[in-house]
């Protein structure tokens, strides 16, 4: 931290990549008195908060049903153990995400099917989509095929990357021509809206929310949320929550451990009522990073994120795409900036796939993603003062 260096001159300013202390100063003492609650009923699983957070978040989302769980991986994980994937199967989705989309497709024994992104927003591209369906994809009595592998393409799982929602008309069509399931990994993407106001997690068979602490909704550990519409697979997403046992002890599926607890649910109840305004400041401050990066300085060396017109962004991430983004990122770390790069290693080509088969270049807009873009801090609290010194640092870096 710099020191003022004179009297009255002020300090430079430290910009972490998220401030969650600032945020929480707001909230401290309702938060105290709601966990002050939950202690005193000692009920900690599944109970009143859980209940409330499901109706308030399904009914946010534009959903029937929402299913709390103990994670957005163990969303993820219990949505493809609802639509019965495992051996055999394979799983159509994006490598630029974090590794929860790809892991949990590994987890429940399918395989992971990785299509390139549209470089303007990152997301799952549909004609990459397209493309792979009809180079290996056959169809037989509407069950699609992969003629190379033998296996069942069940699922369709777009990642609504950085808070923007993928193109889901295109992609909903092709699931519906493939008799595919559609589960959307919206754990960057609570309350984001595609054409018509339509919300994350309302348009695939179900949506997996994440309320891990970074997210724009943050639990006090881990936490999240599934929602659908039919209410059958809700039925069964709820009882493989539980261990599949339904009722209690006697279990016709076989499910595991991905309850949520009162204490989270609690929490994320009084937080959930800021974050209409939360993504409010997050959406002035990309306008006020697009508007300054918008200056010829700033030409060929930064490019902002492709906001599709009609959409609402919520800017989990405010993710630029930087010439030199090593050289950027030590620069704005020596000022003091904090930023990540969001993913280094597309899935295709991580260690742990490499028995799939893919080679580096496979997926090469996902590659040059992940070699060119950088997040910087758009969380809510940011002052006025800290994100000119951001605009600022960067406008220094590309004078040299
Ligand atoms: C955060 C995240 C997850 C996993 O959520 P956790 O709550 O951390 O388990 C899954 N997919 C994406 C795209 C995420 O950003």
């Amino acid at each position: 931290m710099n020191a003022n260096t004179a009297a009255g001159a002020q300090a430079t300013p430290v910009v972490p990549l998220l401030d969650l202390k600032a945020q929480y100063a707001t909230i401290e003492k309702e938060v105290l008195e709601v966990i002050r609650e939950v202690c005193a009923s000692q009920m900690f699983i599944l109970g009143a908060n859980v209940d409330r957070l499901e109706k308030e978040i399904a009914k946010y989302s534009q959903c029937g049903f929402g299913i709390g769980v103990s994670s957005g991986t163990d969303a993820l994980l219990v949505a493809l153990m609802a639509l019965d994937v495992g051996p055999g199967d394979e799983v159509i989705t994006t490598p630029y995400t974090f590794f929860a989309t790809g892991g949990t497709v590994a987890r429940v024994g399918a395989r992971p099917l990785f299509c390139d992104i549209d470089p303007a927003t990152f997301n799952l591209s549909p004609q990459s989509v397209a493309q792979l369906i009809a180079e290996l994809g056959e169809l037989r009595s509407g069950q699609l095929y992969n003629r190379r592998t033998g296996g069942r393409i069940k699922v369709l799982m777009p990642v609504h990357l950085f808070g923007q929602v993928a193109d889901m008309d295109p992609l909903m069509a092709i699931a519906k021509a493939n008799g595919l399931k559609v589960v959307e990994d919206a754990a960057q993407a609570i309350g984001s809206e595609y054409r018509g106001g339509v919300r994350a997690g309302s348009i695939g068979d179900i949506g997996c929310f994440s309320f891990f602490p970074s997210k724009n909704l943050g639990a006090f550990g881990d936490a999240g949320l599934c929602t659908a519409n039919d209410p059958a697979l809700a039925e069964r997403l709820k009882i493989l929550r539980a261990h599949g046992g339904k009722p209690k002890y006697y279990h016709s599926v076989v499910g595991g451990n991905f309850r949520l607890d009162e204490l989270q649910a609690a929490v994320l109840l009084v937080k959930f009522r800021l974050l209409d305004g939360w993504t409010a400041a997050r959406q002035r401050n990309a306008a006020v990073y697009d508007r300054a990066f918008a200056r010829p300085a700033f030409a060929g060396n930064v490019a902002t994120p492709v906001v599709v017109p009609g959409y609402r962004h919520i800017y989990n991430q405010y993710v630029v795409r930087v010439r030199d983004r090593e050289g950027l990122k030590k620069h704005l770390h020596d000022a003091h900036v904090g930023t990540e790069v969001y993913y280094p290693v597309p899935l295709h080509i991580q260690k742990c796939f490499a028995s799939l088969g893919y080679k580096a270049g496979d997926c090469p807009e996902s590659e040059k993603a992940a070699n060119e873009t950088l997040a910087i801090p758009i969380y809510p609290e940011l002052t006025a003062a800290q994100q000119e010194h951001v605009i600022a640092t960067i406008a220094c870096f590309y004078r040299k």
